[in-house]
C-alpha cells in the first residue's frame, strides 16, 4: 500500500513540485495551503507522515505541531526557512521528527522522509537497527565502536556522530548547515568550519590509513559518504 504524505505549504510552487516528486517515488500525495486546513486534514489521520511549513497563513506550522501532538504521534518533518535557528529549535521542541531548510534538494527530503517513516515504524530488531556495515567499515551505534578491516578506530563523540550521520545518508550529499545542525545541535552558534575539521579528523582515521576515499568533497555544498 502506498505511503500517504500530507504536504502544508502555502508556496504553491514547493508545494506543487514537492508532490510531483514524491508522486514520481510512489507515495501518494495530499495538499493543504494553510494551517488551519492542515490541521483538520492531519487531525482526520490517515497519513503516513506530514511535511510542514512554518509560515503559514491562519495557523502557523508550529501552532498547527503543538495541537496535532495532543492526538497524534503521525512522523511530521518541518519545513523551514534558511538560516532560521530559532524556527528548528521550536520545531523540534514542539514534537517535530526532523526539519528540511529550504530551498532543499529533493533526494535530501527522500532521504529524511525514509529515515523518519523507519524510525516510527520500528520494524527492525534493536541489534540490526544498530549495525550499519559499509564496504570495509562497520559501525555499532549501541556500541560506539567503529572498525575497519576489522581493526578498532578511535573516534570522539562529535566524530562518531558525524561519521554515523554520513552513513545513514549513504551516497546524500549532506549541506555543512545539516551536518552541523546534527553534530552540534540546533542551537550551535558557533563557527561553522568546525564540521570540516571533524571532517579532516574522521577522514585521517578511516580513509588515509587505509588508501581509501569514502567520505568525500562536494565542492560549495557538503560532504558525502560514497560507494566506490
Ligand atoms: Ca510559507
Amino acid at each position: 500500500m502506498a505511503v500517504r504524505v500530507l504536504i502544508v505549504e502555502d508556496e504553491e510552487q514547493i508545494a506543487r513540485f514537492t508532490e510531483l516528486e514524491l508522486k514520481h517515488e510512489g507515495y501518494e500525495v495530499s495538499k493543504a495551503a494553510d494551517g488551519r486546513t492542515g490541521l483538520a486534514m492531519a487531525e482526520e489521520g490517515g497519513f503516513d507522515i506530514i511535511l510542514l511549513d512554518i509560515m503559514l497563513p491562519e495557523l502557523n506550522g508550529l501552532e498547527v505541531l503543538r495541537r496535532l501532538r495532543k492526538s497524534s504521534d503521525v512522523p511530521v518533518i518541518m519545513l523551514t526557512a534558511r538560516d532560521s535557528v530559532m524556527d528548528k529549535v521550536s520545531g523540534l521542541d514542539s514534537g517535530a521528527d526532523d526539519y528540511v531548510t529550504k530551498p532543499f534538494a529533493i533526494e535530501e527530503l527522500l532521504a529524511r522522509i525514509r529515515v523518519s517513516l523507519k524510525k516510527h515504524s520500528g520494524s527492525k530488531t534493536a541489534e540490526e537497527e544498530s549495525v550499519i556495515t559499509f564496504g570495509p567499515l562497520k559501525m555499532n551505534t549501541a556500541a560506539y565502536s567503529v572498525t575497519v578491516n576489522g581493526e578498532p578506530i578511535e573516534l570522539s563523540k562529535r566524530e562518531f556522530d558525524l561519521l554515523s550521520i554520513l552513513l545513514k545518508n549513504r551516497n546524500i550529499v549532506l549541506s555543512r548547515d545539516t551536518l552541523l545542525g546534527k553534530v552540534c545541535g540546533y542551537d550551535y552558534f558557533g563557527e561553522t568550519n568546525v564540521i570540516d575539521v571533524y571532517v579532516r579528523h574522521v577522514r585521517s582515521k578511516i580513509d588515509e590509513p587505509y588508501g581509501l576515499n569514502m567520505i568525500q568533497t562536494v565542492r560549495g555544498v557538503g560532504y558525502v559518504i560514497k560507494d566506490e
